[in-house]
């Protein structure tokens, strides 16, 4: 019987780990949670999903906007086995006591601190760790992003030392009321959170992070320069550990992708789901090794990244995959994203 879950905050995250729930042989999405009326709600009506009421939320206003709901978020608790909680930085935690309560089964997204959560979450690099818990959290976007660089180069190489400097888009596309609209602002908490996140992962992993917001909507970029223990013997060498591994998309040179707008343009090209860019997208020119140094840019697709990672995570909880990587192909073939090929 397939697993029955439920997705409680239907923005940004949410409406795409519903998505992805229902491609999934071994899943049933029973219904969504939304506090209020939307054309995300209508959205969800016209796909099927079944609407409960969350929080807040009330039912006249449900009533008004000519949109069906089959409970409220107790109701839906009653009839799943996991909840993916995607509501806003902070209303996580104070969700988790209610599912707690309900004997519900959560995963928590990276807006929460990492204690909400038995355990933090990569694919990639901690699959097993997650396995037969009752909540985890699924680190956040640029989080996702280096602990998937931090499995590569953590298996090929072995990390000595890791700065990075991530440059964070101002905000989602959807998102009309945040700014910057100009400048470049920088992050005054030196070094930034970034690093102990990837750390609640890797716990020993030497990396620092510094952070500057940039007015832009498409994608974050993370410039890296990484200490490696046993260097490969030369640039090409390190771009195929990156190629070769599940999640991670490598742009040549002679595609003439610039920068991030040609990559959500490859993305809308390729027509995934909402134009999607779920793996970590690398330039072949951007990776560079000198002597112990590697140097790399990535960048993430902080709306969809976190999304594959989420199916993993219920798998693994529910022991529903033996391994990280068949997960992972399980995932990926549902969501349409390339295997990789295979190495040597
Ligand atoms: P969002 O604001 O786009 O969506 C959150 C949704 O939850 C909204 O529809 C909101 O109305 C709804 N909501 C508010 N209170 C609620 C409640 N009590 N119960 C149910 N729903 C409620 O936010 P998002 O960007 O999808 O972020 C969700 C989580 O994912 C956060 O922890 C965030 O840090 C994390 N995350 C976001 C991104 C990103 O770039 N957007 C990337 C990775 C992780």
């Amino acid at each position: 019987m397939a697993l029955r879950v439920g997705v409680n905050g239907y923005g940004t995250i949410g409406k795409r780990v519903a998505d992805a729930v229902s491609r999934q042989p071994d899943m049933t999405l029973v219904g969504i949670a939304k506090t209020r009326p939307s054309f995300e709600a209508t959205n969800a009506v016209r796909l099927g999903q079944r609407l409960f009421i969350a929080g807040t939320g009330k039912e006249s206003e449900f009533e008004a906007a000519h949109l069906p709901v089959a409970g409220t978020i107790q109701d839906l608790l009653k009839q799943v086995d996991v909840i993916v909680d995607c509501t806003p930085e902070g209303v996580g935690r104070e969700n988790a006591r209610v599912y707690k309560e309900a004997g519900v089964r959560a995963i928590f997204q990276g807006g929460e601190k990492a204690d909400v959560a038995e355990v933090s979450f990569n694919a990639l690099a901690n699959f097993a760790a997650a396995k037969g818990k009752h909540s985890v959290r699924v680190v956040s976007c640029n989080s996702t992003g280096l602990a998937r660089a931090a499995a590569v180069l953590e298996h090929h190489f072995g990390v000595e030392d890791w700065v990075a400097t991530i440059v964070r888009r101002a905000a989602d596309p959807s998102e009309s009321r945040k700014g910057p609209i100009n400048g470049i602002l920088p992050t005054f908490k030196l070094p930034s959170h970034h690093g102990p996140d990837v750390r609640t992962i890797f716990a020993t992993l030497p990396i620092v992070t510094t952070a500057v917001v940039v007015p832009t909507t498409l994608m974050h970029v993370h410039v890296n320069r990484v200490r490696l223990r046993n260097p490969p013997k030369d640039r090409r060498a390190l771009a195929e550990a990156f190629r070769t591994t599940a999640r991670f998309h490598l742009f040549a040179g002679w595609e003439g992708v610039e920068g991030t707008p040609q990559v959500m343009e490859f993305a809308k090209d390729r027509g995934l789901g909402r134009s999607d860019m779920m793996e970590n997208a690398l330039w072949e020119e951007g990776i560079e090794l000198k002597g112990q140094e590697a140097y790399f840019f990535q960048a993430i697709h902080q709306e969809s990244i976190v999304v594959p990672e989420n199916i993993d995570a219920i798998r693994a909880m529910f022991n529903l995959a033996p391994d990280g990587a068949l997960s992972i192909a399980m995932t990926d073939k549902s969501l349409g994203i390339p295997a990789p090929p295979k190495a040597g």
